[in-house]
């Protein structure tokens, strides 16, 4: 590890946490204690006439999105596998998905004996379409992953996959919110999946919503979830008839949504277009701050994408190892947490398709380029937009000081 720069009084330090949330609303907490007090905390435990908290945030959800039908589940890794089981995804099947993903992504494939089939990232960092075209060949669905809420072309690659019969479940866990040319994510493939764990942009601690125009599989999803004969006290969910041929026969895969954690989301959902306005204004400080750092490479936001930018994420393109080690502990040093994609040993969340060694993978060199330059980090609403500029000043003195030592941490000491 190279020597970090002693600190000099004077030198600006950051002392906010990246990951801290914004408390949950009033509002969230006083319908949260109506259910305990009720003690109806299961979502098909209601007294007469009740309409359960889960059921009605499935109806709002729906609602806003514009979508026919939306289940509530337990994590956003639970709707993913839902989608997939919905699908009739088999054992041994290969299913497309991103090399630049979180964990519970290909997770979710391997949780049903699948097999994931890695596509590339581009320098945009949104899934490379030709690398997906090349790899299209008789393979029946895509589980892809907005990541980082990066959204591809979702034109061109909904036309590839439709001219291929291949069926498209979105994972939208970072773009509750966002859309692509007007449309929200979630909204163009099949199935669309969200999640509601903290760091997400609602907060129920762990949570996830599933949404579906498609009568069938969504009968699927909500008795795979785990709804026995009550699938009637849904109200955003296909009419009981569309369940009489299944009801018998699809597997009962425990993974409801509770009342506790749907009262908390309610009033949050209400609030999520502002919200994400906030998010993106504090990215567009970050962005501002940052342009024209000698050695840094913004990513591009193409003009069709509706981003909500809950973290932002930069490129050191070509940068050695050591000189990234290093701006990352001086950074660190000055109170900036960085999270790199590139590094060898993956640490909390920046495992990467070649981290997943239960899934065979051929080496990606194009993706690796891009994963070796690649810095992230949160940007949570606990940030204030001064904070946010603060934030861009420690990264940018600290990279230009790298670059302009030639990128070697030896010479570099301000
Ligand atoms: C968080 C996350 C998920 C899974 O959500 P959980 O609710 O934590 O299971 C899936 N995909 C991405 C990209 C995520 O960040």
């Amino acid at each position: 590890m190279p020597a970090i720069a002693p600190h000099q009084t004077g030198m600006e330090q950051f002392t906010g946490s990246f990951t801290q949330q914004e408390p949950i609303p009033e509002a969230a907490i006083e319908a949260a204690v109506a259910v305990m007090r009720a003690g109806r905390l299961h979502r098909y435990n209601t007294a007469p006439g009740e309409v359960a908290e889960t059921a009605l945030l499935e109806e709002e959800f729906a609602v806003s999105i514009g979508a026919r039908y939306c289940l509530a589940v337990a994590s956003g890794g639970y709707a993913l596998a839902c989608a997939l089981r919905a699908l009739g995804v088999q054992p041994g099947e290969r299913v497309l998905t991103n090399a630049f993903t979180l964990a519970p992504v290909p997770g979710a494939i391997a949780s049903l004996g699948a097999v994931p089939v890695f596509v590339g990232v581009t320098e945009g960092l949104v899934i490379d379409l030709d690398d997906l075209a090349a790899k299209a060949d008789g393979v029946r669905v895509l589980l892809l992953s907005h990541m980082r809420g990066h959204i591809c072309d979702m034109e061109r690659l909904m036309a590839l996959c439709e001219t291929r019969g291949i069926a498209v479940v979105e994972d939208c866990a970072h773009t509750m919110g966002a859309t692509w040319a007007g449309r929200p994510t979630g909204r163009w493939g099949v199935m669309g999946c969200f999640s509601t764990q903290t760091y997400k942009h609602l907060n129920s601690g762990e949570g996830g919503l599933l949404i579906s125009d498609d009568t069938e599989l969504m009968a699927r999803a909500v008795l795979l979830s785990g709804s026995y004969m009550l699938y009637d006290r849904h109200r955003a969910a296909p009419p009981p008839e569309a369940f009489s041929g299944l009801r018998l026969s699809i597997p009962n895969i425990s993974g409801r949504m509770d009342n506790l954690r749907a009262a908390i989301l309610r009033p949050q959902l209400r609030d999520l277009a502002a919200q994400c306005a906030r998010w993106n204004e504090r990215y567009r400080v970050v962005e501002r701050g940052l342009a024209a750092t000698p050695g840094l490479a913004l990513i591009e936001r193409p003009g069709r994408e509706g981003f909500v930018a809950s973290s932002f994420q930069f490129l050191l393109p070509g940068w050695p190892a050591g000189a990234v080690h290093a701006v990352l502990a001086r950074c660190a040093a000055r109170g900036v947490e960085l999270k790199w994609f590139g590094a060898p040993e993956p640490a909390g969340f920046t495992s990467r398709y070649d981290s997943w060694t239960y899934v065979p993978s051929a080496p990606m060199p194009a993706t690796d380029r891009v994963l070796q330059g690649l810095i992230d980090m949160r940007l949570p609403l606990t940030f204030s937009l001064e904070d946010c500029a603060l934030i861009a000043r420690i990264i940018r003195a600290e990279v230009s000081a790298m670059y302009q030592a030639g990128l070697s941490p030896e010479g570099c000491v301000e």
